[in-house]
């Protein structure tokens, strides 16, 4: 069989952030199949079967797609097919929830509807895809430079109410072997990558991450960086990444004003950084509201909040309650009407004047990568992917 897959958004579009995706995860791996991976969604009368991995953002395009082709062809799985299943079901022949592996099985078995998925241990099959293609905004990557991503582990045990990681893998972590992991980075090695991100949620969480960090170190990559929460960031985590050569963390902050279980350590995972000089990116969340005042209060905040940490990356986003996160619930009605593209990133849902919020976003991060205090931190204006790509946001404030 020839097996089609596909991620919706398509892989081609405009999102800046593009990294290996995971639908790779589940190409077939029985010989007598062939997997291609359809960087732009066009569908081929010679595919068997399409697996398509599905975001909130993408499921209208994926309901267009699955016009073209009929729901017969379609497996799916993904984070939207997970929050909406029977919505996806409408769609496809057969709907995976959760963590997907051994699609396969259901391949030639006379079966539809939606099945509950489950994790096996395996690595993604770089085969189907060309790294080089591969962009993230991250200080210190050059656009020469080769990025491939690795996860150890998935899921997340904690359940912040705007997040959707935790309904995939049912807030449970799900680990690969020391092997699987030296595989991986070898494989990484042989297409000459020179710069690795962990992707796992909370990765200085690993009751492991000596041997982890080892394996790490010795891919000599140039530059590594992954996710941590700051209440994992103690002492003795922070000089085994030290010790492995790590670059930074990226911290989710959220809200300035708000208490997370995650965050419980914020203050001293900041300094055990400084001290060890490892550097750190902090995103933010600009909470919704209609008032343009009120969206202006939180920037200040978010603004004070950057100053007295100074990461050497700040990024901001707009609240979005996407479905499956504990908030959607709340945010149902005033959903009503709204598309599922209208959740694309850099604009608030349901302020009423999205352009002078975007604006807000990036003079905000325009002042602060420029300001005489960053640039005592680092040079900004050194042309790497960070640089390029606030330049490229910065294109588009409206006048
Ligand atoms: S710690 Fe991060 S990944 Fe985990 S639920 Fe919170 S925001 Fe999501």
């Amino acid at each position: 069989m020839k097996i089609g897959l596909l991620t919706f958004p398509e892989f081609n579009n405009d999102f800046k952030h593009k990294l290996e995706p995971s639908v790779l995860y589940v190409a077939s791996k029985r010989q007598q199949d062939s997997n291609i991976f359809l960087y732009d969604n066009l569908p081929s009368d010679d595919i068997d079967i399409y697996l398509a991995s599905i975001y909130t953002v993408g499921f209208d395009e994926f309901k267009l797609f699955s016009k073209k082709v009929g729901n017969e062809k379609i497996i799916a799985g993904g984070y939207h097919s997970t929050a909406e299943p029977f919505e996806t079901h409408k769609y496809a022949k057969i709907v995976i929830k959760g963590l997907s592996s051994g699609v396969e099985d259901y391949f030639e078995k006379d079966v539809e509807g939606i099945f509950d998925g489950q994790f096996q241990p395996i690595n993604i099959n770089r085969n189907l895809f060309d790294i080089k293609v591969n962009k993230q905004a991250h200080p210190d990557i050059l656009p020469s430079d080769i990025i491939g991503s690795i996860n150890i582990g998935i899921g997340c045990q904690f359940g912040c109410g705007f997040c959707i990681t935790p309904m995939m893998s049912k807030r449970k972590v799900y680990f690969k072997n020391d092997l699987l992991i030296k595989q991986d980075i070898d494989d990484l090695k042989l297409r000459n990558c020179n710069v690795l991100f962990i992707r796992d949620e909370n990765f200085t969480a690993h009751e492991n991450l000596p041997a982890i960090c080892s394996l790490i170190k010795a891919g000599d990559f140039k530059v590594v960086y992954s996710f941590a929460t700051a209440n994992s960031i103690t002492k003795e985590n922070i000089k085994i990444l030290k010790d492995a050569g790590w670059h930074s963390l990226c911290i989710g902050a959220e809200y300035p004003s708000l208490k997370l279980k995650k965050n419980n350590n914020f203050d001293k995972a900041i300094e055990l950084c400084n001290k060890y000089d490892i550097g750190y990116a902090l995103s933010y969340i600009v909470n919704d509201s209609k008032s343009i005042e009120d969206v202006e209060i939180q920037f200040n905040l978010i603004k004070e909040s950057a100053f007295k940490y100074m990461p050497i990356k700040l990024s901001i986003n707009f609240l979005k309650p996407f479905p499956g996160t504990k908030i959607y619930n709340s945010y149902k009605d005033k959903l009503n009407g709204m598309s599922y593209s209208d959740f694309y990133l850099d604009y608030p849902l349901f302020s009423n004047e999205k352009n002078k919020c975007n604006n807000l976003l990036i003079s905000t991060l325009l002042d602060y990568y420029y300001s005489s205090k960053y640039s005592y931190l680092r040079k900004f204006d050194c042309n790497d992917s960070l640089h390029l790509s606030i330049i490229d946001q910065s294109l588009h404030i409206i006048q």
